[in-house]
């Protein structure tokens, strides 16, 4: 069921994925199948490491002589004073997901969950470009979702729904410098029906409808779904949530969070490695996976 097998020698390229727990991520084999398919020196563990030692974490990497790192959840942010640089757009979020070690030994970070969020909508441009847009959840995926939007398809209204209002209030404030049209408000999920309505696209950012709780759903009225809509959930496990499952039964556009998943680690991998993450087998390998688990 893993990955076919990849060599370690004195010659390896290590790279760690630093996160707090890490026992469920699909990192490892999903860069450890590109590695094999590719046939290429490179190696992917996971390493569960606590806040409090994140520091030690992050510079061990530059000791080691790791090509990178990937950060997991509850790192993004904490890493970033350990970085010597920052792409220009894991500044704006605040949130790093992946480190590349330079062969100088200073540590870049960037923030490819951005990338990887985008990948799915860029054809749909035409249609999201000024649009009205809601996100449901306020947390770490929704800072790098909600930027995303500002900067690319400038909506007229971007609707941040969350049950904790002081985080969906917080992210709008930071985001205030990219918001050049006034379009951020803030709604509780009581008060956002009217929004949901009308968005063209709608993503959720909660991990509401995972992997085992399959029937819940982050919006629970799928009449108010239409045919204008684009429902993006980026959870990915089960492919196609509640969620998505209702929207199109109203007629909407779906997106899973699957692309998402494996297009944030193709833009890390080709930092790493130089190479292209063959995307194609990596989704098919997942999709297997998955289909054994549930079987
Ligand atoms: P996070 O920082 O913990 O944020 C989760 C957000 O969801 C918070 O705003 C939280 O609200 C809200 N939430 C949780 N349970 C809720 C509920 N029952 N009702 C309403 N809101 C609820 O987590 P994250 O890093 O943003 O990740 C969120 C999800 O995105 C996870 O399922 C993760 O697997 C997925 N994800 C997918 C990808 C991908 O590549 N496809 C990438 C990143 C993340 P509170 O603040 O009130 O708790």
């Amino acid at each position: 069921m893993g990955p076919d097998a990849i060599h370690i020698d004195a010659n390896t390229r290590l790279i760690a994925l630093l996160g707090y727990p890490v026992g469920q991520t699909l990192s490892p084999f999903i860069h450890n199948t590109a590695f094999a398919a590719q046939g290429i020196n490179f190696a992917f563990a996971a390493f569960p490491v606590p806040p409090e030692r994140i520091g030690d974490g992050v510079r061990g990497l530059a000791a080691l002589h790791f090509a990178g790192a990937g950060v997991t959840i509850p790192h993004k942010q904490a890493v970033l004073p350990y970085l010597d640089e920052l792409s220009p757009r894991a500044r704006a979020v605040g949130a790093s997901n992946m480190i590349v070690r330079r062969p100088d030994g200073t540590l870049f970070g960037d923030n490819t969950d951005l990338t990887g969020f985008l990948a799915p909508l860029l054809p749909l441009t035409d249609r999201l470009r000024g649009a009205d847009m809601a996100v449901l959840g306020a947390g770490g995926a929704a800072r790098a979702v909600a930027y995303a939007l500002l900067v690319t398809f400038r909506p007229k209204r971007l609707t941040l729904i969350a049950r904790t209002s002081s985080k969906a209030d917080m992210l709008a404030t930071d985001l205030t410098a990219f918001d050049e049209r006034n379009a951020l408000e803030v709604h509780a999920f009581s008060t956002a029906r009217a929004a949901v309505r009308g968005a063209r696209l709608v993503v959720n950012t909660t991990p509401v409808g995972m992997y085992p709780a399959v029937d819940d759903s982050p919006w629970n009225d799928a009449d108010d779904f239409g045919d204008d809509h684009i429902v993006y959930d980026i959870v990915y496990n089960p492919e196609e949530t509640r969620l998505l499952n209702d929207a199109a039964s109203r007629g909407a556009v779906t997106i899973g969070g699957l692309d998402m998943l494996v297009e944030q680690a193709a833009a890390a991998y080709v930092q790493w490695t130089g190479h292209e993450m063959p995307v194609d087998v990596v989704k098919e390998a997942l999709r297997r996976r998955s289909e054994m688990l549930h079987r």
